[in-house]
């Protein structure tokens, strides 16, 4: 991989590094803890508020889990690594990357 592809990643790694984060402090107040005012709210409403948080809970972890994932790939771009599977060495190959910029395994030891 040469510098103007790895510049490439870089940028779409930045992109969606800044739109996980907007996402996140969007999406701040669906996952306040409902308020489980048994006056104000019928049973059904309760149960639609606890699983639209939880909904929204398992957004956020993806998302971190996601941006993790990102911040790893950057670093491996700074020391040189990106773009090689952090478990056997090889070169990741180019389409997977397009793909998904922030994996960290090749097809086979990502077992997929
Ligand atoms: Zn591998």
């Amino acid at each position: 991989m040469n510098n103007k592809q790895i510049e490439q990643f870089k940028s779409i790694l930045l992109k969606s590094q800044k739109e996980l984060v907007a996402l996140q402090d969007a999406s701040a107040d669906s996952r306040a803890p409902v308020q489980l005012d048994q006056t104000s709210l019928g049973r059904v409403s309760r149960i639609d508020a606890m699983q639209q948080q939880a909904m929204a809970q398992a957004q956020e972890r993806q998302r971190t889990g996601e941006l993790a994932r990102i911040t790893q790939a950057l670093k491996r771009i700074q020391t040189g690594d990106f773009g090689f599977c952090t478990a056997c060495d090889e070169e990741i190959a180019p389409g997977r990357l397009q793909i998904a910029p922030s994996v960290s395994l090749c097809i086979k030891c990502a077992g997929t």
